[in-house]
């Protein structure tokens, strides 16, 4: 180990470290040490970014050399409450302090009440939660649920979706990360709605979200009904783009779910708590899942947590019957803890209504400019936090933007001090909650003097 790193604390400082050089040294020494041993995710190991946080606050994060960034990624789209929210880091020391860990199986006041404020914010058809390590799992739970519930076995979702890193939550993904992936059996996938770029030759919302729903009956009929279990989507997808649905789409999923008994599972772990501008984004699409999974932003990942929410049919399946599933952690006091502090701080601070209010009036309109003066962007979408802009080299033919020109633009954001969310030939939009009207003011100049840039080379 480098004596520099042997020599600093683990104690992230709130300012930089001694002075910029020293700062700088402690960087270099950090990402080398990381590269040398450390084995990351969904990568090239001999091709990892080079970057070393040592705090933050808010929307805003520091390096050791006093190197100052806007977030506009909130990490891997969870850290809705901004980094190192005083409440939260208070509940988890004080929870630390009283206990630090304790079995599923045993009550504990820190998981009754991370439970009850959770299911404060669902529909009443809601009754239980179980907790989870993150959404992946919670994801598998879910699928879990739907198979006992029904006795049946294929789950249906959809090509463009991500639902994570485990063994049926990635055979459900639709995206690259299934193909290496996929040894669960009973997945079937459907294309979505996304008039951008659609499936359907449709031209308008209307006809996406009807042929969209076509698609998917057609598809359960030839499957057999009697043998699908679940449908699970992601309510409005992330990472394959931030793909709100047309209005009715999530309703006419609900009325095909209800025909055949098939359980309908709402992935809530990207867009839930407060990203789209209300607590769960299935409020605004007049459905109501009957199980919804959620991780992230429910405690900003301040301590791994997700979980399921059961609505009541579901949970009292198993009021007799063992439910053959359970995790460790499921519930772990400190997650619990975090959660807690989270929504009350959510609450009390109108964290989901800033969401909303942020990205009508900033982030949405400064967007539809982008859309309108810049030849790079082929289309916006989006809603509260959740926005994406897709760059094409044309927009008569909709030919994305190479990903050296991607690569390119997110380099030229971080140079300027912004992070920026690069997922194919999009940048997606998505600060911390907290953002104010003027950091997101300042994000959005950066990101158009950059696509300005870009267009002009
Ligand atoms: N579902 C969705 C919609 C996600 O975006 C993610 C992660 O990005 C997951 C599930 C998996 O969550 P985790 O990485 O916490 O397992």
């Amino acid at each position: 180990m480098s004596s520099i790193l042997e020599a600093s604390t683990l104690v992230a400082p709130t300012a930089p470290v001694g002075d910029g050089a020293h700062g700088q040294e402690l960087d270099a020494a950090i990402i080398a040490a990381d590269h040398d041993r450390v084995f990351h995710s969904w990568s090239a190991q001999a091709h990892l970014p080079a970057f070393s946080v040592a705090s933050g606050s808010g929307a805003t994060l520091w390096n050791h050399a006093g190197e100052r960034w806007l977030d506009f990624s909130s990490q891997l789209v969870n850290v809705n409450i901004g980094y190192q929210h005083p409440r939260v880091v208070a509940a988890i020391k004080q929870q630390a302090d009283l206990l630090t860990t304790i079995a599923p199986a045993t009550a504990n006041l820190a998981r009754a009440e991370a439970a009850r404020r959770i299911l404060a914010h669902a529909p009443a058809t809601f009754e239980k939660v179980f907790f989870t390590n993150a959404g992946a799992d919670a994801n598998e739970n879910a699928m879990r649920l739907a198979r006992l519930y029904t006795g049946r076995d294929k789950i249906i979702s959809r090509y463009r979706s991500y639902h994570g890193n485990t063994g049926a939550a990635v055979v459900a993904t639709g995206d690259w990360r299934r193909i290496p992936n996929e040894y669960a059996r009973g997945h079937v996938h459907v294309f979505g709605p996304y008039l951008y770029r659609s499936e359907f030759w449709a031209t308008t919302p209307e006809e996406e979200c009807a042929r969209a729903l076509h698609h998917l009956d057609r598809v359960i009929q030839m499957e057999g009904p009697d043998t699908i279990a679940g449908i699970l989507l992601e309510t409005v997808p992330g990472t394959a783009g931030i793909l709100v649905p047309p209005p009715g789409y999530l309703a006419g999923v609900r009325e095909i779910a209800d025909r055949y008994g098939i359980v309908l599972i709402c992935d809530e772990v990207m867009a839930g708590f407060g990203r789209t501008g209300t607590w769960f984004a299935f409020e605004q699409q007049n459905a109501i899942p009957d199980l919804v999974t959620f991780a992230k932003g429910v405690n900003s990942g301040y301590v791994p947590a997700g979980g399921v929410l059961l609505s009541s049919p579901v949970a009292h399946t198993f009021d007799e019957r063992v439910f053959p599933g359970g995790l460790t952690y499921s519930g772990h006091p400190l997650a619990m803890a975090a959660i807690v502090a989270t929504i009350e701080a959510m609450e009390d601070e109108q964290v989901v209504e800033n969401a909303a209010s942020v990205g009508a009036t900033v982030i949405g309109p400064a967007l539809a400019q982008l859309l309108a003066d810049n030849p790079l962007v082929g289309d916006v979408r989006g809603t509260g936090l959740f926005w994406a802009a897709e760059l094409v080299t044309d927009k008569a033919t909709r030919e994305p933007l190479p990903a050296g020109r991607m690569a390119s633009i997110k380099a030229a954001c971080l140079t300027r001090g912004l992070i920026a969310t690069v997922v194919d030939n999009r940048v997606h939009v998505v600060p911390p909650c907290v953002i104010t009207t003027d950091e997101a003011r300042r994000g959005m100049a950066i990101l158009a003097e950059v696509l300005t840039e870009e267009a002009s080379r």
